[in-house]
């Protein structure tokens, strides 16, 4: 039994948070969590800079409304889905993905959740757990999957090690060279012959 766990910020779909920085030109709403590794940190950055700027869910959820994933991505999460059970593991909040989540055909993600109050003002955020995309992954194999698992950036790596088989997707420079025991790759095309040489089944392209 195998399954496929996806990242999805980066993997799929652009950063969200990115792109509502672009949108709003607030260039301090750009930090991830390569600028600021402490993920609690970044999160309470973020929710102070909405404060200062008056910006709601609504507002984002807005920009979240024009964003599409990423070039050859439906196709992907298609040709993976046909082959592989799919989780996607994720550390971004239901509230941000749903939009993009039904253009992905709704796979099954597991990630974060907002408070909101009755204004639409973001008050924090609630950890579904603590390291849960390595935790998600230990959850898996209990239950007798083999896993195989592909990311971007440095929340994913304990996700990627956890795995039977962990895959490099997109990643930058600086990962690919600290993680040198993942295969690194770059486009769909090498993503699926990756999944394909992970796999313990007879699988084609
Ligand atoms: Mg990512």
């Amino acid at each position: 039994m195998e399954l496929a766990c996806l990242d999805l910020e980066g993997v799929l779909i652009p950063e969200i948070w990115i792109a509502f920085a672009e949108e709003t030109g607030i260039d301090a709403l750009k930090a991830t969590t390569r600028d600021i590794p402490d993920y609690d940190e970044l999160m309470q950055q973020r929710l102070r800079i909405l404060d200062e700027q008056g910006f709601t869910l609504t507002q984002i959820q807005d920009t979240i409304s024009r964003l599409k994933p990423l070039e050859g991505a439906v196709e992907f999460v298609d040709w993976l889905r046909e082959r592989f059970q799919l989780v996607i593991l994720s550390d971004t909040f239901y509230e941000f993905a749903q939009p993009l989540m039904r253009q992905l055909g709704f796979p099954a993600l597991l990630c974060h959740k907002l408070n909101v109050d009755d204004t639409g003002r973001i008050t924090g955020y609630t950890l579904r757990q603590r390291d849960p995309k390595r935790q998600s992954v230990r959850a898996f194999q209990l239950l007798n999957y083999r896993v195989i698992a592909a990311g971007d950036s440095y929340n994913d790596t304990t996700m990627l090690t956890q795995a039977e088989a962990g895959i490099l997707f997109h990643a930058p420079e600086n990962v690919i060279r600290e993680f040198p025991q993942f295969p690194a790759v770059h486009n769909y095309g090498d993503l699926k012959k990756a999944f394909l040489a992970a796999s313990n089944r007879e699988l084609t392209l």
